[in-house]
């Protein structure tokens, strides 16, 4: 049988399930580079890099297989076609993939072409995500069943045909814009960090986590890797488990571990869990969860505001100095992910839906799935999540006492200790003349936007609607609902 593997979010060669099932036969593997996807607000260079960066290792390795993966420059449907057309292939092989509007459109319109030319196109699960989903109860345990199936090992060879494909293009003319503040794709990268982390960086992650002073360093920084599928969720998961299963048995009980892996377990659910929401509803990338908080902030877009979050120069120092190390490192910790968004949909008031495409470009790990819905939970729009307003004055107190982090990524700030980095306004002369005055007052703002929000929230008609939401995709554990 004659199979086309077409990879997507997922560049590697372990425990790939489509890859495993075309091995025994002739087989492609093919990576198409859609016109439309990179041109879309979501996408930016630096993820365009990591997957250049996955690609080009993976490349020789399936060479040595005695396989060939090719890469294409077209949309899904006219590169499958060109193929098709050069060798055609009875059985088309991917996993399913839960992504943004345009990539769901680009699979119906794949789904058609491949039953126009009698093609097999089977899509596999990568992840505890499933289709279709009536309601969540029983949930948790059948990704649990998932995650703990065996990993598929890799072929050990793959047979590919000789034939001139003068349309594909070389895997080492993909554009490459590195960077060394960045991570680094691919399946070899991705096992040294989380080797890395369950050996070693990931012992404190407990209590390290939610500061971006340490965050960095103490958590896995396995996002960008599951994102693009360097390495799958069950062999994250399964090596975490085991991780955590040979300390608990170690003498002296080394402190820490025992709950930093239980986190980090928690946190891989979660990732699943996100996602099936978009899986399960994918208008969560346009629409309110909640359609009674429909109205609230559309026509109230400030311009202003947004050219000062996005530039990091809103006056809060905090806020700045996230956006900043975001966008030279395109990542960032989850609390200080929550705490930029909450400051730009809460005290800024702006609309989610255009936030939230120019921060997933600014996050290596964008995954569409988890990023939507927790926007929406960040920005009050759900109706099943509990009001979360954070100041970011606390968080200077709570997560950089001695301002290490802010003055590495504000410098113009290094005059001011801890406190005044709270409050700032307090700093009178010492101010820097080149750093903005607060472009809103913290309490009134997140006074008024709390009031708003509430008033609909109380609604007879909201209520209704959140048992809805939450019968769809409300977690069923409590220790779920808050992080
Ligand atoms: C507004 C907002 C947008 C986000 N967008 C994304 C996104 O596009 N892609 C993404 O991977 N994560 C997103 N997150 C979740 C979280 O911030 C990141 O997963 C985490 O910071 C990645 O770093 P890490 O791999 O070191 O995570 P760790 O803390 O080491 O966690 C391990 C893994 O668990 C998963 N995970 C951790 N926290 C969460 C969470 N709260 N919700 C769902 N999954 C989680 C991720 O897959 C992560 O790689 C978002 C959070 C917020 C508040």
């Amino acid at each position: 049988m004659r199979s086309l593997v077409w990879l997507k979010r997922d560049l590697r060669l372990s425990d790939h399930r489509p890859l495993a099932l075309a091995a025994p036969g002739e087989c492609l593997l093919l990576y198409v580079i859609e016109p439309s996807l990179r041109a879309a607000e979501d996408f930016h260079r630096s993820h365009a890099t990591f997957i250049a960066q996955s690609l080009q290792e993976l490349a020789p390795r399936v060479e040595a297989l005695g396989g060939r993966l090719l890469i294409m420059e077209a949309e899904a449907v006219a590169a499958l076609d060109q193929l098709y057309h050069a060798w055609p292939f009875e059985q088309l092989l991917s996993h399913e993939e839960t992504g943004n509007h345009l990539s769901y459109q680009r699979d119906l319109a794949v789904a058609a072409w491949a039953r126009r030319q009698g093609v097999r196109w089977q899509e596999i699960p990568q992840h505890g995500v499933f289709r279709p989903l009536r309601d969540r109860d029983g949930w948790a345990a059948r990704w649990r069943q998932r995650m703990r199936e065996p990993l598929t090992p890799m072929p050990s060879s793959l047979q590919a045909p000789t034939l001139e494909l003068p349309f594909t293009r070389p895997v080492d003319t993909l554009e490459l814009e590195t960077h060394p503040q960045r991570q680094v794709g691919g399946e070899k990268a991705a096992r040294a960090t989380l080797r890395s982390f369950l050996r070693e960086r990931g012992q404190r992650y407990d209590v390290e986590m939610s500061s971006p002073v340490t965050a960095h360093t103490a958590c896995s920084r396995m996002s960008a890797h599951l994102a693009w599928g360097n390495l799958s969720m069950r062999e994250i998961l399964q090596r975490s488990e085991a991780r955590a299963e040979l300390l608990r048995h170690s003498r002296p009980k080394p402190p820490h571990w025992g709950k930093s892996l239980a986190a980090h377990g928690k946190r891989l659910r979660w990732h699943c869990h996100f996602i099936q929401k978009l899986e399960d509803q994918p208008s969560l990338e346009w629409e309110n969860m909640q359609r009674a908080m429909d109205g609230l902030r559309e026509d109230e877009f400030n311009e202003d505001y947004f050219e000062a979050w996005k530039a990091g120069q809103t006056g809060y120092p905090m806020v700045d100095a996230c956006m900043r190390a975001l966008r030279a490192q395109k990542w960032i910790n989850f609390r200080m992910r929550a705490m930029l968004v909450s400051f730009a949909s809460y005290h800024l008031w702006l609309d989610w839906r255009r936030t939230a495409p120019w921060l997933a470009q600014h996050f290596l790990d964008y995954e569409p799935g988890i990023h939507y819905s927790q926007f929406q939970m960040q920005s009050g729009t759900t109706g099943i999540n509990t009001l979360r307003i954070y100041s970011p004055a606390k968080q200077v107190l709570d997560q950089d006492p001695d301002g290490a982090f802010i003055h590495r990524w504000c410098p113009e700030l290094e005059s001011l200790s801890g406190p005044l980095l709270a409050n700032p306004e307090q700093a009178g002369s010492l101010l820097p003349l080149d750093y903005p005055a607060p472009i809103v007052e913290h309490s009134s703002a997140m006074q008024k936007a709390r009031k708003r929000i509430m008033a609909r929230r109380q609604t007879g008609a909201a209520r209704l609607e959140s048992r809805a939401v939450f019968q769809r995709h409300g977690s069923r554990r409590r220790s779920n609902r808050r992080r």
